[in-house]
């Protein structure tokens, strides 16, 4: 039967799942449930592989980050494993908060097992003893199972000292985020961990050097992580078989907006977005989809004709958007993109920490500039002259991620949808209100 409209987990059951195969469908309080449904099979393999044997499968596996930036893995966890500087650090980035994601969010309440298994081997392949699980503090229910899967895995010993017999100790603590954006970004969460103000450090030193407490860290987002048990049981390889090209495996992509079926969806890279859209009942009858916002707030807009654009990274980058951390906003002719570009404007201004000029600034006159267009009240060449030049400065001058993309969606909304265009004037002339480019007052 057709699961009803906005089920968390619409697939739940689905034997073709590889992520969400055990959502819905396990006990998520239950280590016992867990086990018969395959929990830490791949902890074994990864004890009897060895720490060496583990980072080549991973490697193997092309698997690349999923929070939003699509760094490899592999290459991470051998930047952080062959440091000599001790102790090595575990950290997992589950302070989900880009605008319309909640992928972690259905793992962490649905498979919580799965993210403390993953840890642990991320642990085992990085030399590290002791992992932090950074939660967004909106979570409480993903925190409440999570603190009770610690506490389940330290009773059977798949946590703590010598696991398992294998000579390994690893344990992991919770912290908990406190409400800020910018504590997303892994060097704020350093930061955050260590007692001090949720602001971004400068990058480089990355940290595989220089991370938690200054000693080499490896920081994962929660979907990476899980990702990492199926490549033990598959091997990497087999893995890697799984999408196209350098997007391998499978994918979970947050879809919401105007679709009659918003949630979590898995699909192997490659489907297209018209897939995806379509698995998630489509527009309502008698509506057009107008466009959808790929990557999230920092992402960009694909038109309602290029829907067959194959979700992978480089067909989403082809496309002139990024696939970030899986959002996939939805919207029919029903939705002002003008109010939905002021409302991503204000949430970057009321985000950012305010550390760096460009940033501080910038956001501040781009909610401007847009609340003028937005309310027809704007210049519109001068506005939108002072839009690119604010977003420019704000790309190529800020210190972290949330600055540099702060102008994306705006700018793929000017340039690829024509929001705020000028009507053609059937006489010719030039409209008043638009008065001279290139002022930036
Ligand atoms: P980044 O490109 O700077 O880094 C990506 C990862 O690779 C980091 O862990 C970084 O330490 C590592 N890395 C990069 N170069 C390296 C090198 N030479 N050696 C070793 N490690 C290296 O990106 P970022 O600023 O960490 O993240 C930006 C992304 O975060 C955006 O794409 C955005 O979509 C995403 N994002 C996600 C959420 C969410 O809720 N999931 C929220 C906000 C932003
Ligand atoms: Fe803070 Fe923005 Fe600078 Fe990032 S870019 S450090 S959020 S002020």
């Amino acid at each position: 039967p057709e699961p009803p409209a906005g089920t968390a987990v619409p697939q739940a059951g689905d034997p073709d799942l590889v992520l969400l195969r055990r959502v819905g469908v396990v006990d998520p309080e239950s280590l016992d449930d867990y086990r018969a449904n395959g929990g830490y099979s791949a902890l074994r393999r990864a004890l009897a592989l060895g720490p060496a044997g583990v980072l080549r499968e991973v490697s193997d596996s092309g698997l690349v980050g999923r929070g939003g930036a699509a760094f490899p893995t592999g290459r991470k966890w051998e930047g952080t494993a062959r440091q000599p500087a001790t102790p090595h650090y575990v950290v997992c980035n589950a302070d989900e908060s880009e605008p319309g994601t909640f992928k972690d969010r259905v793992i962490m309440e649905g498979d919580p097992f799965a993210l403390i298994e993953s840890m642990t081997i991320t642990g085992y392949a990085n030399a590290a003893e002791k992992g932090y699980l950074y939660i967004r503090g909106e979570y409480p229910r993903a925190l409440a199972r999570l603190e009770n899967a610690i506490a389940r895995a330290r009773e059977r010993n798949l946590l703590g000292r010598d696991i398992l017999g294998s000579g390994f100790d690893f344990d992991i603590e919770i912290r908990r985020g406190a409400g800020a954006y910018i504590c997303g970004e892994e060097t704020a969460i350093f930061n955050s961990i260590e007692g001090y103000r949720g602001e971004p450090r400068s990058k480089p030193p990355f940290p595989v050097e220089r991370g938690l407490f200054d000693r080499p860290t490896t920081i994962n987002n929660v979907e990476t992580l899980v990702n990492v048990l199926p490549i033990l049981l598959m091997g990497g390889p087999a893995y890697a078989g799984i999408g196209t090209g350098r997007s391998t495996g499978p994918k979970l992509f947050c879809v919401s907006g105007t679709v009659r079926r918003p949630g979590v969806y898995e699909v192997p890279f490659g489907a297209t977005l018209r897939e995806l859209v379509v698995l998630a009942g489509g527009v309502e009858e008698g509506r057009e989809l107008r466009a959808v916002l790929l990557g999230g707030a920092a992402g960009g807009f694909v038109r309602g004709d290029e829907l067959d654009i194959p979700l992978t990274f480089e067909g989403a980058r082809d496309a002139g958007a990024t696939l970030g951390s899986g959002v996939v906003l939805v919207l029919d002719d029903t939705v002002d993109l003008g109010a939905i570009l002021v409302r991503i404007a204000a949430f970057f201004r009321d985000e950012s920490c305010g550390q760096c000029v460009p940033c501080r600034v910038g956001t501040v006159r781009q909610e401007e500039a847009l609340q003028r267009l937005s309310a027809g009240t704007g210049a519109r060449r001068t506005d939108i002259a002072l839009l690119r030049e604010v977003g420019t400065a704000m790309r190529d001058a800020s210190i972290c991620g949330l600055g540099q993309t702060a102008w994306n969606a705006v700018e793929s909304a000017i340039d690829r949808l024509g929001v705020f265009a000028a009507p053609p004037d059937p006489t010719g002339r030039t409209d008043a209100a638009d008065g001279p480019v290139g002022v930036s007052k």
